[in-house]
Parts: C-alpha cells; sequence; structure tokens
C-alpha cells in the first residue's frame, strides 16, 4: 500500500484530532501504510521517534480532545533547504510519498514547495549517497494535500476552517458568564477577543450574545468613534438596559488603521460615561477545551476526504486543500486559495477594507 504521513503544524485548534483520526483511519481502510509525524515539520526534520506508524487503535479517543494530540511546533530547520533535505530522506526511508499536513497558510505555503522541490531534493540525496538509485525511483513524486486548522476563520476558500466554532462556544460561555456578573452591579465588559487580521470571530460572538458594540479589522471605526460608541451605549442604558458588553477583536483599528485596544475604549466609557467598566481578555482559553460536534465531524469529513484525494493524485494534478462549501467537504486548489488568503492580508495592509471582505468572500 501507500505511504501516507499526517502532521499538525502551525498554531493547534480543537478539531485537529477528528481530522487526523480520520486520515488515519481511511488510510488503512484503503490498504495504505499510514504514518503520525509528531510536533509538525521539525519532527519530519529530526525524524527518528518522530515518525511512528499509526494503527487502527492509536487514534481511539482523542476526538473529544482539543488541541492536537501528535503535536504541534513552528521549525526554522524546514525553512532551509537542508532541513528539508533531512525532511525528504527521513520520508523516503519510510517509503512516504503522500503528505495529509493539517494547519495555516503558512504551513500549507511550505508543504507545496516542498513538493515543487522534490525531484531535485533527491537528486541531491542520490549524489550524496544518502538514499540509493532504487529509493529514488520508488520515490519520485511527493503528493501533498492540506486542512486548514485555525480559530480564526482566515482562510479564504472554506466556509469554516476547523476550530472556529469550538473557540465561538468558549466565548459565548465567558459572555454568558460575564453577563449575569454585569447585570448585577450594573456594569460594562469589554471582551478581547482573538482575530489580527479577521474579525470573524468577534462579529459571529456579538451576534449570538447581544452585545452593544463591536470593533474589527476589516471593517475600521470612524475616528470619531468615542463618541458613537457612548451614544449607543447610553441609548441602551436609557432604554432600562443595566449592562453593556463591547467585543474587541486582537486587530482592531480605526479608519486611520490606528490601533483600538481593549483599554482605548475603556478609557472613552469611563472618562465620558463614568460607567463601571471592565475588561476581560479571553486569550488561549479560545484555542482550549473539547470540540463542539461541528468540529469533531468537520474534521471527520475533511480527514476522509483528503486521504481520498492522495488516492486519486496522479503527477499532473494540482494539490488541493479540502474545504467546506455549504456542508460538503470540496477539493479547492491549494496554492489559490493560499494567494487569495496573502491577497487579503494584503488588502488589509493597504487599507483597502471593501477588497479584503471581497476576496475573503463566503466566510
Ligand atoms: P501557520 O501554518 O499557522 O500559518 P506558520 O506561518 O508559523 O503557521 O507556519 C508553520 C510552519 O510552516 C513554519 O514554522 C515553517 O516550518 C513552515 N513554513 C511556513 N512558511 C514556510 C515557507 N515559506 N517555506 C518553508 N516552510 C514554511
Amino acid at each position: 500500500g501507500k505511504g501516507i504521513a499526517v502532521f499538525t503544524s502551525g498554531g493547534d485548534s480543537q478539531g485537529m484530532n477528528a481530522a487526523v483520526r480520520a486520515c488515519v483511519r481511511m488510510g488503512i481502510y484503503l490498504g495504505c501504510k499510514v504514518y503520525f509525524i509528531r510536533e509538525g515539520y521539525q519532527g519530519m526534520v529530526d525524524g527518528g521517534d518522530n515518525i511512528v506508524e499509526a494503527n487502527w487503535a492509536s487514534v481511539s479517543s482523542i476526538i473529544h480532545r482539543g488541541g492536537t494530540v501528535i503535536g504541534s511546533a513552528r521549525c526554522t530547520d524546514f525553512r532551509q533547504r537542508e532541513g528539508r533535505l533531512k525532511a525528504a530522506q527521513n520520508l523516503i526511508k519510510k517509503g512516504i510519498t503522500n503528505l495529509v499536513i493539517i494547519g495555516g497558510d503558512g504551513s500549507l505555503t511550505g508543504a507545496n514547495l516542498f513538493r515543487q522541490e522534490w525531484s531535485s531534493l533527491l537528486d541531491e540525496l542520490l549524489s550524496t549517497s544518502r538514499i540509493t538509485a532504487d529509493e529514488k525511483k520508488k520515490n519520485g513524486v511527493l503528493h501533498i494535500v492540506g486542512m486548514v486548522g485555525s480559530i480564526d476563520n482566515d482562510f479564504c476558500g472554506t466556509d469554516m476552517t476547523i476550530g472556529t466554532d469550538s473557540a465561538l462556544h468558549r466565548i459565548i460561555e465567558a459572555i454568558d458568564a460575564i453577563v449575569s456578573t454585569a447585570y448585577s452591579h450594573q456594569r460594562t465588559f469589554i471582551m478581547e477577543v482573538m482575530g489580527r487580521h479577521c474579525g470573524y470571530l468577534a462579529i459571529v460572538a456579538a451576534l449570538a450574545s447581544e452585545a452593544d458594540y463591536i470593533f474589527i479589522p476589516e471593517d475600521p471605526v470612524e475616528v470619531n468613534w468615542p463618541d458613537a460608541l457612548c451614544d449607543k451605549l447610553q441609548q441602551e442604558r436609557n432604554a432600562g438596559q443595566r449592562l453593556n458588553i463591547i467585543i474587541v477583536a486582537e486587530g482592531a483599528i480605526d479608519r486611520e488603521g490606528k490601533p483600538i485596544t481593549a483599554e482605548d475604549v475603556k478609557k472613552v466609557v469611563v472618562d465620558k460615561l463614568q460607567q463601571d467598566t471592565r475588561i476581560t481578555v479571553l486569550g488561549h482559553v479560545q484555542r482550549g477545551g473539547n470540540p463542539s460536534a461541528f468540529d469533531r465531524v468537520l474534521g471527520c469529513r475533511m480527514g476522509a476526504e483528503a486521504t481520498l484525494a492522495l488516492m486519486e493524485a496522479t503527477e499532473t494534478s494540482v494539490p488541493c486543500v479540502v474545504s467546506l462549501d455549504g456542508n460538503q467537504a470540496v477539493r479547492v486548489p491549494l496554492m489559490e486559495c493560499v494567494e487569495k488568503t496573502k491577497a487579503v492580508a494584503q488588502a488589509m495592509a493597504d487599507k483597502n477594507w471593501e477588497l479584503a471582505v471581497k476576496l475573503r468572500g463566503r466566510s
């Protein structure tokens, strides 16, 4: 059978384990030899115990766990050709020529580069006697398929990334908890949520929790936002509301591109309205905890589809990323999505927010 390896790379997110599990079991079901690579690209470069064969039972009892049980890492070695040479050698020694990458756009870019370089890496490994001519012949083409694990839902080409739904659950649980104390004391709470370039978590959490105001990166507020904010908060209090909730995404800015922090917002509310105001920064709580049912099923569907995509890959096929389209796991061209995601980041840097939102599409 074919040699397949699955690994998680970059930031962790809930639901990655479900994706790993589905890849492994679909691979075994189809008669492949399936491996885990621990600690992302670092494990691929270091080899040894980091690359281990998986069996049916080794992915039991992981679907409900947060994070990634096979570990993730950032890896500077893999950014250098020498690191990628070592990685290629380690894979070839085990007959692995199919990779499933679960990560963000950086991890997917690295995988694509690795695939493009594969034959030149093999040439160099052969000429330095690190692999045999027979090994080179048997492992001539590298196939890759990606899945996006990210709580931010910041990747173009998919309706949802693995982990976003669970992060939303963490956020609204926290807001619900805060609301009861805010109500008792007639307080205003400012919640800082993750999202450096993408306000998805902030917007959806605000809708789900009746927040009064949000600050996000891709729809920056006018520079006179303090007046608009205070008018809105006062209006709610006048209507009998006992508390206010304001959500600030990490990457929130105003129309001139100036960052807006939870502290900035607090200062405005305290100075202008003299409201009793507190800040809660959710931080890594958002990445933690058990994955939601949605993320478990999303990981399962995507993982199974990823393995199927590898089975059908040919020398000339374009590498794909498995994405969610409505409620279907579908294959879309990997680098097209990565390029589009990078174009969104560029549009944001250029303060062309309309273009950024348009490029990002449905999610
Ligand atoms: P994410 O995948 O979440 O976007 P990073 O951008 O940190 O996270 O990428 C994760 C890892 O992928 C990096 O630590 C590095 O090992 C690898 N990687 C990222 N970009 C490249 C690249 N251009 N070339 C080679 N490897 C890369």
